[in-house]
């Protein structure tokens, strides 16, 4: 039933396509995809999309593509219709009455075969139409899209360029660049001072080469210097040199000759107050040179006193140069005075200094000098103050000249004591008391008795005597105290005697 429907549908297609009619035009069918890069066994579904179509009755779709890339695997249609089928390799569909297909109408699915072709490949899908006023063209829009291989097998490194080296896959041709690794290269050709020289490195990936330019070198292998021109006393010369290998020629100055000058000549003498000059000249080129000669010096004469010095005025001398006459003065120191002899013109004293004075004979200047003071002249010691026997007394002496006094103390003379007596008795009970009084000024000194003893008749009178370091005053008071023992022995016999 489908088969022949198809075959009905085939047969009005073919007697559509036999008329050639005028139809619509500007339909396209356009076959969209995902994806545009493709590797082997991958499936893309080619959707087809109808635009700018007149109403149809019916048409045929038939992927158009290169066999040697890809496969049909399936394909349906999107629109319904009448009838419509899918052989394997086209499409069909019919409609009752003309129907817009703008729009997505089918879809179908292209396998990339396993020993696809690489590269960019076209789809396209190729659409018969027509409608009641017959055929309607539908102008495929072709859709390029790349098959590439995924794991590539790249080959060896080979050079490409000086900048970097590639390699290519064995399968799809992909290349692939990277930049060369550069020895530190090696001078293949040494630079001269005439040619480049070159230095080569090689890349340890590909093995590839580049060479760079070595600059000429300054380093000339020059000869000797040639004198191409002879110096003289008034001209430089020149000399040059030329390189061996490159033929470079250096030139250079060759220093002026010195002169050949003849004997100084003397052409101004000269003097004490100007310099004088001389002139040789070079008997080759007839250079003259001139030079001065040094100023003389002064020739003076002796000094010679031109005003005396005195004591009072500096005098002065000159001397004369004998050749220009030019005179130097100096002065002359002033002289000493000639002093007369000393006179005193005042007498010192013995309060105040004297003068003395002499007199320059020449100039009556007088100097004058002083004169000690002379000692005082005192008269006799005096006493002024007494001494007594407690107080210190005083003298003096007086300098007849001036009144100066001078004083000296005199010590106390200390008391004058007469002999003492007893002023009251001892008894066996009570001491008794001696008094001695000082003659000068009756001052009165007490000395004790001791209490006599009971049965005692006598007792030794020594009490009464006086201690003194003097040997003269023991002698005096022993014998005192003898005549006082007696004394005593006397009244105690008249006593003893009255009683009885
Ligand atoms: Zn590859
Ligand atoms: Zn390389
Ligand atoms: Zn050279
Ligand atoms: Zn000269
Ligand atoms: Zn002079
Ligand atoms: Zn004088
Ligand atoms: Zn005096
Ligand atoms: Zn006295």
């Amino acid at each position: 039933m489908k088969k022949s429907l198809f075959l009905i549908v085939c047969l009005a297609l073919i007697f559509a396509m036999s008329i050639t009619a005028f139809a619509a035009e500007d339909a396209k069918v356009t076959s969209k995809v995902e994806v545009q890069t493709l590797t082997f066994g991958d499936e893309i579904t080619v959707t087809v999309r109808m635009s700018d179509c007149a109403p149809l009755l019916s048409m045929g779709l038939e992927p158009i593509y290169d066999a040697n890339v890809f496969e049909l695997v399936s394909g349906e249609w999107l629109i319904t219709g009448l009838m419509s089928d899918f052989n394997g390799t086209q499409a069909v569909i019919a409609f009752l009455q003309e129907q817009d297909v703008n729009g997505e109408i089918f879809k179908y699915v292209l396998k990339v075969k396993a020993n696809a072709i690489l590269g960019d490949t076209t789809i396209q899908t190729k659409a018969p139409a027509q409608n009641e006023a017959g055929d309607v063209v539908c102008t495929p829009i072709p859709t390029v899209v790349t098959v590439v291989c995924v794991n590539h097998n790249f080959g060896a490194w080979t050079f490409s360029n000086n900048d970097v080296h590639e390699k290519a896959c064995l399968i799809c041709g992909l290349k692939e660049t990277e930049a060369h690794t550069w020895d530190n290269g090696t001078v293949t050709k040494a630079a001269t001072c005439k040619e480049a020289g070159t230095r080569t490195y090689t890349c340890s990936v590909c093995g590839g080469t580049k060479t760079e330019t070595i600059a000429k070198t300054e380093d000339h292998t020059f000869g000797e210097w040639q004198q191409t021109k002879a110096p003289t006393c008034s001209e430089k010369g020149s000399k040059t040199r030329t390189c061996s290998t490159c033929g470079k020629v250096e030139t250079a100055e060759v220093g002026k000759l010195s002169h050949t000058f003849g004997a100084w000549q003397q052409t101004k003498a000269p003097t004490c107050s100007d310099e004088g000059s001389q002139t040789r000249k070079c008997s080759v080129c007839g250079y003259v040179d001139t030079e001065e000669i040094a100023r003389l010096h002064h020739n003076f004469g002796a000094w010679k006193q031109v005003q005396a010095a005195t004591c009072n005025a500096e005098g002065s001398e000159s001397s004369t140069c004998s050749i220009c006459g030019t005179t130097e003065y100096r002065s002359i120191p002033k002289t000493s005075h000639v002093y007369g002899a000393w006179k005193q013109t005042k007498a010192p004293t013995c309060s105040e200094v004297g003068i003395k004075t002499r007199i320059c004979s020449i100039c009556g200047n007088a100097e004058t000098e002083e004169i000690a003071k002379g000692n005082h002249a005192y008269g006799n010691w005096e006493q002024t103050k007494a001494p007594t026997c407690t107080a210190a007394g005083e003298e003096s002496q007086v300098c007849s000249i001036c009144g100066n006094v001078q004083t000296s103390v005199l010590p106390a003379l200390g008391h004058k004591y007469g002999e003492a007596v007893v002023t009251k008795e001892a008894t066996e009970t009570e001491d008794g008391v001696k008094t001695a009084t000082c003659s000068v000024c009756g001052d009165k000194k007490e000395e004790v008795i001791p209490k006599k003893a009971p049965s005692a008749i006598d007792k030794d009178p020594q009490d009464g005597a006086e201690e003194s370091s003097d040997n003269r005053i023991v002698w005096i008071v022993v014998a005192i105290a003898a005549v006082v023992l007696g004394g005593t022995v006397i009244v105690i016999a008249i006593v003893i005697k009255k009683r009885r």
